[in-house]
Parts: structure tokens; C-alpha cells; sequence
């Protein structure tokens, strides 16, 4: 019978340090948490609609595939979509975009933004990231090589965005500029003429903007849907991440697209080349349904996020001991939990204790210190078990 092979034979080559440096995502350490827990645990960490697609968008993309749309696309997405993409933008967002040119269809907003930095961000240059903020900037930009620069904004603001403190920042070594708004993990909307004075700053420092605009249309009360670059007319260092994930409830379909100048657009469909080649062409078409097909499934599940947003708004009010800037846009809020520890340990014992999974402020940067991430796309039912379990930790913590 053959012995075990020796340990020395499992070893295997040294692979990136550009892999091996990152760290395991906070959500993913949650998730893994959560997964040694016993019982019923509401589970408000992940960032996805708890929707399902809506099904004349699945009907569409099968009566696709049966027409034969399963084959390889244009690098930069088929005609037809990146039409209805212009279109889109322009009735939601009031942006006006050609879509021979100025548009790159990829596989979610992530390689969207990953083709952005690709295109924008060489070797040691600096991508500037004002924080709390999803962590994918930092990632992607190590992933690259390029440094991932976090730049704390003020939590006294409600981590509102202070361009002063991004432009100090700025070097001949920034490539690029993370702007995301509403902002996952704050739900707030940024401050448009904060936002002018950093496009202003970044062309004078030759850089770009990257303006991630997932939740876009995830706006509410009067918050302004209109896209960044529409405000500014279009200006040629200004490249938008948009994508059906959330708005669509279409995560597991991996469609999103970068929106810019002709010439950056012209080199990412080069690159995309070598990455995907194209996005999924049955996803293509069902992004074509969710933009030009009926629009009642999306506008009732925007109206129960917002109910969500509501209720999650009052109970947070309700709690003592808690807060959370006011949920302007997207599905999240960030709340200060500083009265009862650090954020890793009340999202843990919150976990282990009290059966509700969140993810700890520091997975957004060290400016997430003294804050939780929850998720409000679940249903209310669930919410408000949460925000039961949430109150009972308080008013434990508080004795
Ligand atoms: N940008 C932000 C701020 C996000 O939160 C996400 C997903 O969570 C994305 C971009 C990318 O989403 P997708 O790749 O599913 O389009």
C-alpha cells in the first residue's frame, strides 16, 4: 500500500504576494461566524436584494439562449444593450452617453471597476479612497499593484465627503479617485459641490474620478438621482461604474458597465480582451429586458426598500445607545455601536449571543471604528426581529 507522501510534496511554489496579502474580507469572517452558530440567526450582512430577478427578465435571457445568443460578444457588449444602457442613463440620470463608443459592458460593476483601474492605475501610483468605503477600491488596487489609499472623512459629519482632506492627499502619484455615492457602507449621498471640487482637483493633478454609481437609483426622498458626470458635463477624467446587481436584483448574473471618454473605453475593451473577453451574453440580454421591458416589478421593489429604509430609520432613533448618519440612499446603515466596544467584538457578540449577523465598521477602513454595517434588503418581518435582538443587546450592554 502506498504511505502518505511526505508533507515537503505538498508544498507548493510561491504564488503573489499581490493574493496572498489580502486579508479575508470582514464580511467573510462574519459569514464564517455564522456558519459555526446553531438556530435561527437574521442574517443582515450581505450587500444583495433579497429579491429574485424579476421573471420577464429570466424568461428573456432563455428565450435568448434558445435563439442562439451563446456565443462570445463584442469586448465591449452587444449594440443592442449598450443602447438601452444610453437610454437609461439618460431617463434616470440625465446622462447622455454614446453608446458606440463610450460604453463597456463587464462582468458586474466589480470588473468594471477592476478594467477602470487596470486602464488608470499603474504600478505604486496611489488610488485615494475616502473612507468608511467598500472595500473592493483597496483590494483592487493592491490586486494591481497600485496602493489603495484610505483617507478617513469625518464621522462627526456623518463621514461626509471633505475634499479638502482628499486633496491634501493628492500627488503627482495619484492615478485615480474613488468616489461612491449613495455610499456603501453609509447610505449617505455626498456633497455635490465636494464632489466638483475633487473632479476640479484630480484634472489638475492629471487623475482620474472613478464614480461608482451602483446605487444610483436607490435614491430616496428628495436625494437627486442625477449621475456625477452629467452635473459636470461629462468631464474627460470621469469614468462611471454602474451595474443591474442591485437596482435589477440581478447579483448572480454578473452585468455591469463602465461609462467614459471614448479613448479610456477604447483601451478597457482592448484589456477586456484578456480578462473575459465579454460579459455573459445571456446576461446581456437580460440586462436589455430589465432596462426596455415593464418597470412595475423594479419600482415595487424600490418602494420596499424604502419602506425598509424607514422602519430601519425609526427603530434606530428608538434604541438607545445606538445612531446611524440617515440612511439617504442604497440598502445599508452604518450604525455606532461605540457605547458597547469595539466594532468587531458587538458584531461578534451580536452573532454569538444574540443571533444577528452584521459586519464590523473596520471591514470599510479603520474610519469604520465604533460603527456595524447592517443591510436592510430583507423583509420586514426579519428586520424587525433584528431590531428586537439589536434592542435587547443594548439595553443588556447598557445595564
Ligand atoms: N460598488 C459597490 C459600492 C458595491 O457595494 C458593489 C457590490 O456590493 C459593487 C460596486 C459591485 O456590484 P456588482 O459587481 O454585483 O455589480
Amino acid at each position: 500500500m502506498a504511505s502518505e507522501p511526505p508533507v515537503e510534496s505538498e508544498r507548493v511554489p510561491p504564488m503573489t504576494t499581490r493574493v496572498t496579502d489580502l486579508e479575508p474580507t470582514a464580511i467573510r469572517e462574519m459569514f464564517n461566524l455564522a456558519d459555526e452558530q446553531e438556530g435561527d440567526l437574521v442574517r443582515l450582512e450581505i450587500g444583495e436584494p433579497d429579491f429574485d430577478t424579476p421573471g420577464h427578465i429570466i424568461d428573456a435571457a432563455a428565450e435568448a439562449a434558445h435563439d442562439g445568443a451563446t456565443h462570445y460578444t463584442s469586448n465591449a457588449g452587444v449594440l443592442e444593450l449598450r443602447e438601452a444602457i444610453a437610454e437609461k442613463s439618460k431617463r434616470e440620470h440625465d446622462l447622455t452617453l454614446d453608446p458606440e463608443t463610450e460604453i463597456a459592458v463587464t462582468g458586474g460593476g466589480m470588473e468594471a471597476l477592476f478594467l477602470a483601474l487596470l486602464a488608470v492605475a499603474g504600478p505604486d501610483e496611489d488610488v485615494l479612497v475616502p473612507t468608511p468605503a467598500w472595500p473592493n477600491y483597496t483590494m483592487q488596487s493592491h490586486l494591481l499593484g497600485a496602493n489603495g489609499v484610505e483617507v478617513p472623512m469625518p464621522k462627526a459629519d456623518d463621514y461626509q465627503l471633505d475634499a479638502d482632506r482628499v486633496i491634501d492627499r493628492m500627488s503627482a502619484d495619484t492615478a485615480a479617485v474613488v468616489v461612491n455615492t449613495p455610499t456603501n457602507p453609509t447610505g449617505r449621498i455626498q456633497d455635490l459641490d465636494e464632489i466638483e471640487r475633487l473632479v476640479d482637483a484630480a484634472a489638475e493633478h492629471d487623475a482620474y474620478v472613478i464614480a461608482d454609481e451602483v446605487y444610483k437609483t436607490l435614491t430616496y426622498d428628495d436625494g437627486d438621482p442625477t449621475s456625477t458626470a452629467a452635473h459636470f458635463d461629462k468631464p474627460q477624467n470621469m469614468l462611471v461604474v454602474n451595474s443591474c446587481s442591485k437596482q435589477y436584483a440581478m447579483t448572480g448574473w454578473r452585468l455591469g458597465w463602465l461609462a467614459g471618454p471614448e479613448p479610456v473605453i477604447e483601451q478597457v475593451c482592448k484589456a477586456h480582451i484578456s480578462t473575459t473577453t465579454c460579459a455573459s451574453s445571456l446576461a446581456q440580454y437580460g440586462a436589455i429586458e430589465a432596462m426596455t421591458g415593464p418597470q412595475e416589478p423594479i419600482e415595487e421593489m424600490y418602494d420596499a426598500f424604502k419602506e425598509r429604509r424607514d422602519f430601519v430609520a425609526k427603530r434606530i432613533d428608538e434604541i438607545p445607545g445606538i445612531d446611524a448618519p440617515y440612511p439617504q440612499g442604497g440598502f445599508y446603515a452604518f450604525i455606532d455601536i461605540s457605547e458597547f466596544g469595539s466594532s468587531y467584538d458587538v458584531a461578534s457578540k451580536l452573532i454569538t449571543d444574540y443571533g444577528v449577523v452584521t459586519v464590523p465598521g473596520t471591514g470599510f477602513g479603520e474610519a469604520g471604528e465604533g460603527s456595524i454595517r447592517i443591510s436592510f434588503a430583507n423583509s420586514l418581518d426579519r428586520l424587525e426581529l433584528a431590531f428586537e435582538r439589536i434592542e435587547a443587546m443594548a439595553t443588556d450592554e447598557r445595564r
